[in-house]
């Protein structure tokens, strides 16, 4: 079955084709990059990964530009107060920004750039703009003239004219023309950063970057352009605008907006202070793929609202999911077949699959999933899972878990390896079982904050070897004290038929 995908542009939900053979072209508009990214936008940018490696999944060659906003008055604003160069101060955060996404799992894309690598391509744009009769010069800034371009409005549904009679009356205040005309090129101030190019020094306007970045690397004409619901209006409206007007060309096919993370009917943002970042939830010991998880349970045209315990529900939904991989790789099956179990991976792998091509359906792509968790497990309990259906229900999970990305727990080699986990050197002396297993160190200035592991991986497989020998010479209570430390530790122990595995909690 086809791909379908919301248009906000034609307000339906339509069938996706590329425009050109096999290849998508995808914008998403990426992060500003003054502080670290918070779960809000991270449930925006997870959404864009799973349409990424959805649209992969059904076979099409994907190419993504996602920009930095490195230029704008809170990045400025930001590095002042630091004392840094804009470049050195946003550089921070764009590196910040990397590593989260790896954390959650995020697939990387093909042109992650900077505005302000961009700035002669900018000034370029501005002057077609110029030269077309888009676009007027008033006090040292450049500003697109919105009478000029009909179909403003086209994509928020607006109907402006309506909406202006009275802002009109306002618009003596503004050094613009109309009151809807938005800057393409903002006059430089004292003391804030600028270029000099041949319309005037200044710097480029926020949605010009957009448009300048979009078509450098994918053309004319975008298959698909995303962001949150809040870019609607006026970025993306005014997005249009000046590439429309600049090229004569329909600028994206298809405009997929998502729905806010919102915290108590709000939505989650710097501004109202009701924001976590990855790494405060990190330093509350949350897993990145669990954050990844609660994220995306949510079709991403429906508000979802964060709340600690969905996160707690989440981690545990991978649990299940991921103990239910380790029956299927580990136990033992009686040799042979069971039809009714084949049909029901098949089921699943249809399910999830149709689910996604659903408009994102990922819920009900979860549930197709869970179904087959269930019935997997109740079949193994009563030793009705044959053999034969092991590789079946593998191959499932694996293709599922191409798009969701969660199935592997990675998470503390990733944090070892970004520098959230440092090795406690006092820890390594022996007797620190009865201590947290990692603890956070808070300050570290632009650092993330690090969790200090108080018991390593050989440590732990230390005391679970003396462990087995207590239990092997019947010392039960002297095995049961070593499990009750590595517990404290954080460290839980899960004994099966074909072994003791364990995990940080
Ligand atoms: P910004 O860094 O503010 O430019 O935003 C980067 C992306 O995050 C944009 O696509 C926004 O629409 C999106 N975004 C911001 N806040 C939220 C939120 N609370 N929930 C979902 N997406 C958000
Ligand atoms: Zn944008």
């Amino acid at each position: 079955m086809a791909l379908r995908l919301h248009n906000t542009l034609s307000g339906r939900v339509e069938e996706f084709v590329p425009l050109a053979d096999n290849q998508v072209r995808v914008y998403t508009c990426g992060p500003t990059v003054y502080n670290y990214g918070h779960i809000g936008n991270y449930r925006t940018f997870v959404f864009q990964d799973i349409l990424r490696r959805h649209l992969k999944y059904r076979g099409y060659q994907v190419i993504q530009v996602m920009n930095l906003t490195d230029v704008d008055d809170k990045t400025i604003r930001n590095a002042r107060e630091a004392g840094l160069p804009l470049r050195e101060y946003t550089a921070r955060f764009i590196e910040a920004f990397k590593v989260d996404r790896k954390l959650l799992n995020m697939d990387d894309v093909e042109f992650m750039v900077r505005a302000t690598d961009h700035i002669p391509e900018m000034v370029e744009l501005v002057q077609t703009l110029q030269r077309k009769g888009y676009a007027y010069a008033s006090d040292g800034s450049i500003y697109f003239k919105v009478e000029a371009f009909p179909d403003y409005g086209k994509l928020s549904h607006m109907k402006l004219a309506g909406n202006l009679a009275g802002a009109r009356v306002d618009a003596d205040e503004y050094e613009k023309a109309d009151v809807r005309d938005f800057v393409l090129w903002k006059a430089a101030k004292e003391g804030e950063d600028s270029w000099d190019t041949p319309i005037g020094r200044g710097r480029p306007g926020w949605h010009l970057e957009c448009s300048v970045m979009a078509m450098k690397y994918l053309g004319a004409t975008l298959d698909i352009h995303s962001g949150g619901t809040d870019l609607i209006f006026p970025h993306h409206e005014n997005e249009i605008a000046q590439s429309e007007a600049a090229t004569g060309q329909p600028f994206a096919r298809f405009w997929v907006h998502g729905e806010h993370l919102i915290v108590n009917s709000q939505k989650m943002s710097k501004s109202l202070g009701n924001f976590y970042t990855l790494r405060d939830l990190i330093a509350r010991q949350y897993k990145p793929t669990a954050v990844r998880y609660l994220l995306m349970s949510v079709p991403y045209r429906k508000p979802l609202n964060f709340t600690f315990d969905g996160l707690k529900q989440a981690e545990q939904s991978l649990d299940r999911l991921r103990n239910f991989r380790d029956r299927l790789t580990t136990e033992t099956f009686t040799v042979g077949s069971n039809p009714d179990m084949a049909a029901r991976a098949v089921a699943a792998r249809t399910g999830f699959e149709e689910a996604l091509d659903d408009d994102l359906n990922t819920a009900e792509a979860l549930g197709a999933i869970f179904d087959l968790v269930r019935e997997g497990n109740i079949a193994m309990d009563r030793g009705e899972f044959r053999e034969g259906e092991r590789g079946d229900y593998l191959d499932v999970l694996e293709r599922w878990d191409r798009i969701f990305a969660v199935l592997d727990d990675e998470d503390y080699a990733k944090l070892r390896q970004f520098g959230f986990i440092q090795a406690a050197a006092a820890a390594t002396s022996g007797g620190a079982a009865s201590n947290e297993a990692s603890q956070v160190v808070a300050g570290a200035g632009y650092a993330a904050p690090v969790l200090v592991e108080t018991l390593t991986e050989t440590e732990i497989e230390d005391r679970l070897k003396a462990r087995e020998r207590a239990r092997r010479a019947g010392k039960y209570a002297e095995a049961d004290h070593i499990r009750n430390e590595l517990l404290k530790a954080g460290i839980v122990i899960e004994d099966s038929k074909t072994g003791t595995r364990w995990k940080r909690k």
